[in-house]
């Protein structure tokens, strides 16, 4: 027997038994952001690898070792997306839709990041992406919070979730901070981790976000981006502090959250888990005002986040949450003349009732078989048709979930009426 080929490592399959709680997340999220009044964009999956190279940022974990990149055909370097927000400005600037007033979108698809793969962290991930493109003041940056708030309340998060917010200021204020903290960590920079020593000349700033425990103590003391803040980013920041108060969304400032990538400015936010481990950030984002005059366009303010999809998955499995999509009606038949009636039966019965599953039994097998198999479909309804229904054109209906009740023959044009009745009891 030939050996077969296994998936790659870290791209994961969606098996039937899980495929119903990955779509109850996307549809709770469609309609969540549909309900926000925001338009789906939908971008290739491969992209020139300049575009992320050039925008992410050179010294970002992305850029420097997760992305997968390859040369086409006739040459050219392309990656598979790590992210969607350089491909959604892209988008904008190409269709020149960034000036025409307030743009707010979203998208939903795979990732792609050579990471080590373990839990709640893979090579091909769902993200769903937010961005909202044209506004400067704070109301938007507490519209796309409580956007992600609505999120976490309608997938029933709410316990496990904890609001995490900072402000990164303006670039330079940032420069400002950035000297002195290089300043700072050189000082110690014997004591830092690999990584952080590496990043002192590269992204100095990444250094904060370390999981490294003696990199942690250092941080501690280093200096604080807040002492460095110019008065506007000072008062843009405490409005949307005030504004989630007043909203009731409950929230940490944590001054070492600065996010990976380059083109963040002012606000940043994350929803983070206790549950998860190491992996326990579902969601990050923030604004990137300088992100679309950075790609070529004009200047044009600008707010996201992308929400991790696998992460919201893992935690509504330990929260036991199991979906079922059990049909209501099995058709038991004997194969030939009776198979066909059913086949045809359960196409009206689909075409009158197009909120039921209606599976009809294919193959020859017993109606003993045919009952265990309708019984594992968890079926309410199993309607027989034998030869003797054929011929006399009705069908014998059975409850499955209740015993006591007795079966019932019913001619083909009683049908319809009797199903009404039972879809209205
Ligand atoms: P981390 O610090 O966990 O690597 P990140 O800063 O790289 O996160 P973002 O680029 O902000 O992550 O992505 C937003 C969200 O996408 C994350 O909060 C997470 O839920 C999800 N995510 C990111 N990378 C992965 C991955 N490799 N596998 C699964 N989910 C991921
Ligand atoms: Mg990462």
């Amino acid at each position: 027997m030939a050996e077969y080929i296994q998936a790659i490592r870290g791209m994961n399959d969606v098996l039937p038994s899980d495929s119903a709680l990955w779509r109850h997340v996307e549809n709770i999220i469609r309609q969540t952001v549909y309900s926000f009044g925001y338009d789906e964009i939908r971008t290739p999956i491969l992209e020139k690898t300049e575009l992320f190279k050039r925008n992410i940022g050179e010294a970002t974990d992305i850029v420097e070792k997760e992305m997968y990149v390859f040369d086409d055909r006739n040459g050219d370097s392309l990656a598979l997306r790590p992210e969607g927000t350089a491909s959604a400005v892209r988008l904008g600037l190409e269709h020149g839709l960034l000036t025409q007033g307030i743009q707010r979108w979203w998208y939903m698809g795979p990732m792609y990041r050579h990471e080590r793969p373990q839990k709640g962290r893979y090579r091909q991930f769902y993200q769903l992406g937010v961005e909202a493109f044209g506004v400067m003041s704070a109301d938007i940056d507490l519209e796309i919070i409580l956007l992600t708030e609505t999120l976490k309340r309608n997938l029933s998060l709410q316990a496990s979730l904890v609001l995490q917010i900072n402000t990164l200021g303006t670039s330079v204020a940032r420069k400002a901070h950035k000297e002195k903290l290089v300043e700072y960590l050189n000082r110690y920079r014997h004591e830092l981790d690999e990584d952080s020593q590496r990043r002192l000349h590269t992204n100095p700033l990444r250094i904060l976000d370390s999981k490294d425990l003696q990199t942690q103590k250092i941080i501690h003391d280093a200096p604080k981006l807040g002492d460095y803040l110019d008065d506007a980013s000072k008062a843009h920041f405490d409005e949307v502090c005030a504004g989630l108060d007043a909203l009731g969304i409950a929230y940490q400032i944590n001054p070492a959250l600065v996010r990976g990538l380059d083109y963040y400015t002012h606000t940043v936010f994350e929803w983070v888990s206790n549950e998860l481990g190491a992996q326990g950030t579902v969601c990050a984002g923030g604004r990137y005002d300088g992100l679309v005059e950075q790609m070529g366009g004009k200047s044009v303010p600008a707010i996201g986040f992308a929400l991790g999809l696998e992460r919201i998955l893992l935690l509504l499995q330990l929260q036991q949450h199991e979906m079922s999509e059990p049909a209501d009606i099995y058709v038991i038949s004997t194969i030939g003349a009776p198979r066909l009636a059913a086949l045809e039966l359960a196409r009206s019965i689909r075409l009158q009732f197009k909120d039921w599953r209606v599976i009809t039994h294919c193959g020859e097998a017993s109606f003993k078989n045919q009952f265990k198999k309708a019984d594992k479909s968890g079926a309410r309804w199993a309607l027989i048709i034998g030869d003797e229904e054929c011929a006399e054109k009705s069908v014998t209906f059975k409850h499955l979930r209740d015993e006591h009740l007795p079966q019932t023959k019913v001619a083909i044009t009683e049908l319809f009426t009797f199903l009404e009745k039972l879809r209205s009891s």
